[in-house]
């Protein structure tokens, strides 16, 4: 009998989850639904589109005609609004049911909205979207002051934007660094001091307690809790994500934050498989659960959950992931988990150059590096082999890494 496949979403983990399924099961229905207008596009780019460095081209990925050639089921602009696992079947925002075998949900997440007075105003923006990324780009072109909230990795996108458009702006921050919980203040001093070179102000020990807005409801400033005011008529802002479960609520499938996987990616209902930004999976380095929001792991995940739907427990989920981005001239990567840990290590090279890795009981669990990108697949490596490496903290820290200078790994 013909199997159905079904997917819901189709960013870089509902789409890598198609292509794996079309080539494992050349005559099974697959069907992948978005609410989004356009099929799938490189996320990591928009922020590149929305400084405005590349044209819209190099940002797709997949035309309609991809999913043609593959027999793949494409529905554009298509909400799914419930799911019913009794029924193998999920419905749409304009009533359709559509019925599976399998199904995957891929469905991401959604800016989290900054709870305070002012914050739906004109020319608040949030960022995840291609739409979002051209609404950005359009106004920051003509805006002359900014102001950005959320130290994080993708608020960093949004302060790197202004800079790069030559908007005067203010990086609001509740702690004393960008990414506090990543970086020390010796390591984020490297950015915040390129940021301000770009005519970008990090502001530390702020946020916002309300946004003020002109007589047609266009923002124009800022308050902070300390009462202090800053003037943007562009805002920018990146405090998170909420993860879109809303549709699994009745089914039985546990979430808690995202949607609760195994090594697999197999949620705990019976066919429902999750993928992506989406899930807290079992992290089979790690030895617990984990979350991860990368292209990488995202991709890597849509691929072993689409193996696993087609033959169950065949491949577990085992990945280092990475992210990269070169803001204000600087290469920066972080890997595996740098927020978490009970240990660390961190040393810096150069006024440009700067390194720390985090470690749990004694094994690399994630790492973050500024200037020099090359250590970084030896350290990937130690952490994939799970190396009890934390007492050797000066060969790891060497400006160039030579794992042969390494002690022997001692039974455990
Ligand atoms: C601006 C920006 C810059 C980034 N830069 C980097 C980077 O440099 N490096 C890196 O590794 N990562 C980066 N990321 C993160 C990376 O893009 C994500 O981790 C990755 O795209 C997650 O893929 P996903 O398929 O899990 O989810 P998503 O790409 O979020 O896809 C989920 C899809 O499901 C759709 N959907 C949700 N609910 C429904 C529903 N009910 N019905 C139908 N469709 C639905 C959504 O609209 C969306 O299209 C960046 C993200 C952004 C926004």
């Amino acid at each position: 009998m013909t199997q159905s496949y079904v997917i819901i979403g189709d960013g870089i983990a509902g789409s890598s989850a198609a292509e794996t399924l079309r080539e494992g099961a050349p005559d099974a229905e697959i069907t992948v639904i978005t609410d989004e207008g356009e099929a799938l596009y490189n996320r990591i780019l928009i922020k590149e589109f929305a400084k405005g460095k590349l044209p819209e081209m190099p940002v797709s990925i997949h035309e309609p005609s991809w999913y043609e050639e593959r027999d793949i089921d494409l529905r554009l602009n298509t909400l799914v609004t419930n799911v019913d696992p009794e029924g193998h079947r999920l419905r749409t925002h304009e009533g359709e049911r559509i019925e599976y075998d399998k199904l995957l949900v891929a469905t991401g997440g959604t800016p989290a909205q900054l709870p305070v007075e002012n914050s739906d105003a004109e020319g608040v923006h949030h960022f995840w979207t291609f739409q979002d990324a051209r609404a950005i780009r359009e106004h920051v072109e003509r805006a002359e002051t900014g102001i950005v909230v959320g130290a994080g990795l993708l608020g960093i996108d949004l302060a790197a934007i202004c800079g790069e458009q030559d908007v005067d702006a203010h990086y609001l921050m509740r702690g004393d660094c960008w990414w506090r919980y990543a970086l020390s203040t010796e390591g984020a001093e490297i950015l915040h001091e390129a940021m301000r070179e770009r005519g970008v102000e990090p502001v530390f020990g702020s946020s916002v307690d309300r946004f003020e807005t002109d007589d047609d409801g266009h923002v124009t400033a800022a308050i902070d809790p300390n009462g202090d005011r800053y003037e943007g008529d562009f805002v920018g802002i990146a405090i998170g994500l909420d993860f879109n479960t809303e549709i699994l609520q009745g089914t039985g499938v546990e979430c808690d934050d995202g949607i609760l996987v195994d090594e697999y990616m197999r949620t705990n209902v019976d066919d429902i498989y999750a993928a992506g930004d989406i899930t807290r999976y079992h992290d089979t380095i790690l030895g617990e659960r984990a979350q991860n929001g990368s292209w990488d792991s995202a991709k890597s995940q849509g691929t072993v959950a689409a193996k696993n739907m087609l033959d169950p427990e065949s491949e577990p989920f085992r990945f280092v992931s990475s992210y990269s981005i070169t803001h204000f001239d600087f290469p920066f990567l972080s890997f595996g988990h740098p927020t978490i840990g009970d240990d660390e290590a961190e040393r810096k090279y150069s006024d440009t150059e700067w390194r720390r890795l985090a470690f749990k009981d004694g094994k690399i669990v994630g790492g973050v590096l500024i200037g020099d990108l090359s250590p970084q697949s030896a350290y990937k490596q130690l952490m994939e082999e799970e190396r009890v490496v934390a007492d050797q903290k000066e060969v790891l820290l060497e400006k160039s890494v030579d794992l042969e200078n390494l002690a022997p790994t001692q039974e455990q």
